[in-house]
């Protein structure tokens, strides 16, 4: 149960003035649905602007506040493109008011032609015509507008603008309640930080790096708190150990030696599993490591051992692959396995529901459906997770109850991530390092050309398709308006099918799930050539097929997010290709991320530089980027604040192991506050 102190925080944005239906969904779409999470929506930045006469006192690139008046309004050429508004200066110069998607009817009703009005916004070019893209506010009296020289800019999506964001936000700051301090007493004097509400009132009034690193703090001590929770309570549990004899190990015949790194992983995780508490390890290894027969040599262990195994993929796609490769290398060993997905109907499903309960499967893989409440096991003794970190910690806690004792688990995660990025996903986790790859593995050809030949890139896909190999080709989102990139990676779309016709499709994240899926399985089966993706290219899509990548805006790209999109190729026999496309300008860091990725292939080292080069805020989604568990706090604060915030929860547990001080009802607060109350269940359970 949460606490009741926070329940003015857990109250629905409906509650607040003015927030109707409609108000209601462009706010779920920013996953703001409560109180808590419009305090925690933090300003992205705070904007100064000048009041100008003119547009000739105007910089490019300023923040201006100016009075217009509208003069002609232009409605786009094609369906995709913007609605411009033109409007006047004083002094007679013209500048563009630009529109994308649905905020061009609010244009129409703000801004008619011929009267005054006061606009807010950045002064930029586009062509020879200096425009405003999307104003952040136009007004009818000059005060409303002036008196908002200084204020936050936040987060939007379509339908939402700033005054309402603000206003929303002012709503519920003044709910915040008072809590009492959870931060280590010493650490938080030392630190000279502000109480938590003050901390919150001053992170929306204006730049304030002490506020938003206590916020920070606060988003690592609770992630750190739960998952020390989760291995106490994993320490507490009784598993089974599982020894086994070598007698299905034995039987295989693989046609290729173990690396070391392999060898190494499997010893561990033989350590692991003749103990008596459940395993709990980590296997990082890049794309094409080698994780699969590290997974089956830990299966075949379990079923060694009399017990059966599952393996949970996190797409049915991927799943289907893995049951493909383990059933085939595991055939000599006569151990049976079998695929169960949300497809599975009927008698088929029955049959396998049987197996598993009757014990004659041995090794089961599968979507999540493997773990719903219809489906029990006789003895399940370990767990493998492919690609972990989709799935968050308190899934892997649903799925321990499953067997009669506390299952081993086993995560394996392609993403070679720095060692304080493993201490924020996964704590303590102990850790196998696949860090060798298998030999003869052709190195990915990798080269920078600049977007400027165009001309020549395209025909070289041209010929690339001749050879009957496949391609992706990535659209980053690098503009502050969603629509505005999504306009772009579909003008590409639309010119690679000028070309290429049919065999082109397109993938991005705003597709219905069923049209996404029919561009994925038309790519996957070879029907279509070239796949146009945005940013999220399939975590883990395998088509050995596609040999070459094309990466548009390259250094707008962090080096794990190359790192990870140059993966998607060179998983056949066939010389794979990366090409990084850049724009005409760099900057120093991005120069140097590009001459790494030719440089090196190595993940665990490009994870390491890509963590020491970012923060410069010149990446994409650099404050809440999806390779990390956290949405306040940003990539330097983690670096910076996680040692602190781990020793500060782990001092506490020492000694409130049950949270009942003070200080550790204190820290139950901050628990239900993140979200990480899978923690606080733990203990009751325990
Ligand atoms: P991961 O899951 O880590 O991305 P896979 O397990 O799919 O990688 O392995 C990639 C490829 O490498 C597979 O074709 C696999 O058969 C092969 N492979 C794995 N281990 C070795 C090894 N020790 N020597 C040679 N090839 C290997
Ligand atoms: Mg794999």
């Amino acid at each position: 149960m949460r606490p009741e102190a926070l329940n003015p925080l857990f109250v629905e944005i409906d509650a607040l003035d003015g927030v109707g239906p409609k108000l209601r969904k462009p706010h779920e779409k920013l996953g703001l649905t409560r109180v808590r999470d419009l305090i925690y929506h933090l300003p992205e930045r705070f904007v100064s602007r000048r009041a100008v006469e003119t547009l000739d006192d105007a910089a490019e690139g300023e923040q201006i506040v100016i009075s217009l008046t509208p003069v002609e309004h232009r409605s786009p050429r094609s369906g995709r493109g913007p609605y411009r508004v033109l409007a006047q200066d004083r002094a007679g110069n013209i500048c563009a008011l630009t529109y994308f998607g649905r905020a061009s009817f609010s244009a129409r009703k703000q801004l008619p032609v011929g009267e005054k009005r006061w606009v807010a916004g950045k002064l930029d070019r586009f062509g020879d015509m200096l425009q405003i893209v999307h104003p952040d506010h136009v007004e009818s009296e000059s005060e409303a507008t002036l008196g908002r020289l200084n204020e936050p800019v936040y987060g939007l999506s379509e339908g939402l603008t700033q005054p309402r964001v603000a206003g929303l936000a002012q709503q519920a700051l003044a709910r915040l309640p008072d809590l009492p301090e959870w931060i280590e007493p010493v650490q938080f004097d030392r630190a000279g930080w502000p109480a938590w509400r003050d901390a919150l009132l001053l992170a929306h009034k204006g730049e304030n790096p002490s506020a938003r690193d206590r916020l920070a703090y606060d988003e690592l001590l609770a992630n750190s708190f739960a998952l020390m929770l989760v291995r106490a309570d994993n320490r507490r549990r009784k598993g089974q150990p599982l020894k086994g004899d070598e007698h299905l190990r034995g039987k295989l015949q693989l046609p290729f030696p173990l690396t070391g790194a392999q060898k190494r992983s499997i010893a561990e995780i033989e350590g692991d599993l003749v103990q008596d508490a459940p395993m709990l390890r980590l296997l990082q290894g890049d794309v094409g490591a080698g994780k699969t027969v590290v997974a089956l040599y830990s299966m075949l262990i379990a079923n060694e051992a009399g017990k059966q195994a599952a393996l949970l993929a996190p797409t049915e796609i991927l799943a289907r692959q893995h049951y493909e490769t383990i059933r085939s290398m595991a055939a000599p060993t006569g151990v049976e396995v079998v695929l169960l997905t949300g497809r599975d109907k009927g008698r088929a499903r029955e049959s396998i529901l049987m197996g598993l309960l009757d014990g004659s499967i041995d090794i089961v893989i599968g979507t999540h459906a493997i773990f719903q409440d219809t489906v029990n096991y006789k003895d399940l003794g370990l767990v493998v997770i492919d690609e972990q970190h989709r799935f968050g910690v308190a899934q892997r806690l649903q799925l321990a109850s499953k067997g009669k004792s506390t299952p081993h688990t086993l995560a394996m995660t392609a993403t070679p991530i720095p060692r304080t990025l493993t201490l924020a996903h996964y704590g303590e986790m102990d850790a196998s390092r696949l860090d060798e790859m298998p030999p003869g593995r052709k190195p990915i050809i990798t080269r920078v050309m600049s977007m400027d030949r165009m001309e020549e890139i395209v025909d070289g896909i041209a010929r690339h398709f001749e050879t009957g190999q496949q391609a992706f080709w990535v659209c980053p989102m690098v503009h502050e308006s969603e629509v505005a990139d999504l306009a772009a990676a579909e003008a590409r779309y639309a010119a690679l099918r000028e070309r290429f016709g049919d065999a082109v499709v397109l993938v991005h994240g705003q597709q219905k799930p069923e049209v996404k899926d029919a561009a994925m399985e038309q790519f996957v089966s070879g029907e279509a050539k070239l796949m146009v993706a945005t940013t999220v290219i399939e975590v883990g899509v395998d088509v050995p097929n596609a040999t070459l990548v094309v990466v548009e805006q390259a250094e707008h790209f962090g080096l794990a997010q190359l790192h990870q999109l140059r993966g998607r190729v060179g998983r056949g026999s066939e010389q794979a290709v990366c090409l990084l496309l850049r724009g005409s300008t760099l900057s120093e860091t991005a120069k140097r991320r590009l001459a790494l990725m030719r440089e090196t292939q190595d993940g665990f080292r490009i994870a390491e530089e890509d963590l020491e080069l970012r923060g410069g805020g010149e990446l994409l989604g650099t404050r809440q980027s999806g390779d990390t568990p956290f949405r306040i706090a940003d990539l330097e604060q983690i670096t910076r604040l996680l040692p602190a915030a781990h020793a500060d929860a782990r001092l506490l547990i020492e000694r409130d192991g049950g949270l009942a001080s003070e200080r550790g009802q204190a820290a139950r607060l901050l628990l239900y506050l993140f979200e990480r109350d899978w923690g606080v269940q733990l203990l009751r359970g325990g």
